[in-house]
């Protein structure tokens, strides 16, 4: 059994109570369920604390093991919990808030640029996306700026549909690189609709995002970079 990822349900749940499943070889601790989200598609994983009766650890990041189970990596020389120990794990909230912004704003970037997306990042002033844009069709700096500022302040609301694989499998044009592809074969794919039913953006993500595109703030596009013969990195900042 993996952990429940109470974060699919709920992105704003910011601490939860868990049990110790196991502690891996490595000394990184799995639980019954977890609202830590780990490190897939260019979002990093969680940051926090994990409490339990007489204990506590940081914890440094949060990542998937071969198994696609969700492993805590305590800060180094942390104590550990025993395995079967109830404990209570919490967030470091104004990161993982700002990581749910970039990544909604991402969404929006994608939704703006009608190119193909080779890789992306998010990081702690906003995040970027990298395309394939042939020249002469690279979009200006202001008037991309101008767009995603109005989709923010449209306020677009994020709703989110379960659909089977085999709808997956028959809308494959719905899947760019930069989603966070919820694993096929459990049966179920999680997609993610901005606005309403996804008129500004609908695609399968497994990611956290805001509760709707106002939540984002006012960005910019800092800077649009050659990094290839096509491909080009664009960069948008919180302002
Ligand atoms: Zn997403």
């Amino acid at each position: 059994m993996t952990a429940a990822l109470l974060f699919r349900d709920d992105a704003y749940l910011k601490d939860c109570e868990a049990t110790v499943t196991a502690i891996n070889d490595k000394g990184g601790i799995l639980l019954d369920r977890t609202v830590f989200y780990a490190t897939a598609g260019g979002q990093p994983g969680d940051k926090g604390t994990l409490a339990w009766d007489g204990g506590e650890a940081m914890i440094a990041t949060t990542v998937y093991d071969e198994t696609k189970d969700v492993v805590h990596v305590p800060a180094e020389g942390a104590p550990l919990p025993g395995v079967g120990a109830k404990v209570k794990l919490a967030l470091d909230w104004a990161n993982r808030f700002r990581t749910m912004r970039a990544h909604t704003l991402m969404h929006l970037l994608c939704a703006s640029v009608p190119f193909p997306v080779t890789g992306g990042a998010i990081g702690d002033e906003g995040g970027r996306i990298d395309f394939d844009i042939p020249d002469g069709q690279i979009p200006d700096k202001a008037e991309l700026t101008a767009t995603l500022n109005r989709l923010v302040s449209e306020d677009h609301p994020v709703s989110y549909r379960w659909i089977t694989d085999d709808e997956m499998a028959a809308n494959q044009h719905l899947i760019r690189t930069m989603s966070v592809k919820p694993p096929m074969g459990t049966g179920r794919v999680r997609l993610v609709m901005i606005g309403e039913g996804g008129k500004v953006d609908l695609q399968p993500c497994g990611g956290t995002h805001v509760s709707s595109t106002g939540v984002i703030g006012p960005v910019a596009v800092a800077k649009i970079e050659n990094k290839g013969k096509i491909n080009r990195r664009i960069r948008v900042v919180f302002q």
